[in-house]
């Protein structure tokens, strides 16, 4: 379990300090995302083709474990369908705040790097600002993401 958690801090590091998919979408849907316990604040952009997930990024300031997490949803969700999108926000959700199960890291893929977040609670609404950002962009809500 040690590795396997070393693994993960090094993904978590490695998409922190080089974001990908880190620009803006000039012909999509965006959403502003913000965490005022952390300070993480980001953009979310995305370009729907009818119901496929054809472009997706962000921009946006925070601590590392946002930033990773922003980082991976982008590679996760490019070319998905908005229902599997939805799927898989449920399944990122359960596992940032029951833990993890099996069936969960299976679907999640590398998205699992951030199980070990759900042991620190304060550490999760970083996790999860930009998955409920994204939720935002598509279902095209105004309100901006607090997660207050
Ligand atoms: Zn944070």
């Amino acid at each position: 379990m040690n590795e396997l958690r070393e693994l993960y801090q090094e993904v978590i590091v490695d998409h922190s300090k080089n974001p990908r998919n880190f620009r803006a979408i000039n012909d999509g849907v965006s959403a502003e995302g913000f965490n005022p316990l952390c300070g993480d604040q980001l953009t979310l952009y995305v370009r729907l083709a009818g119901d496929i997930i054809e472009d997706i990024s962000f921009l946006g300031n925070g601590c590392a474990i946002s930033k990773a997490s922003a980082s991976m949803m982008t590679q996760v969700l490019k070319s998905k369908t908005q229902a599997e999108a939805l799927a898989l926000f449920d399944s990122m959700h359960g596992l940032l705040t029951k833990g993890p199960q099996d069936s969960d890291l299976d679907a999640l893929g590398k998205l699992a790097a951030l199980a070990g977040v759900w042991e620190f609670p304060a550490r999760v609404k970083c996790a999860s600002l930009a998955w409920h950002t994204f939720r935002n962009a598509i279902t095209g809500s105004q309100k901006p993401v607090s997660t207050e």
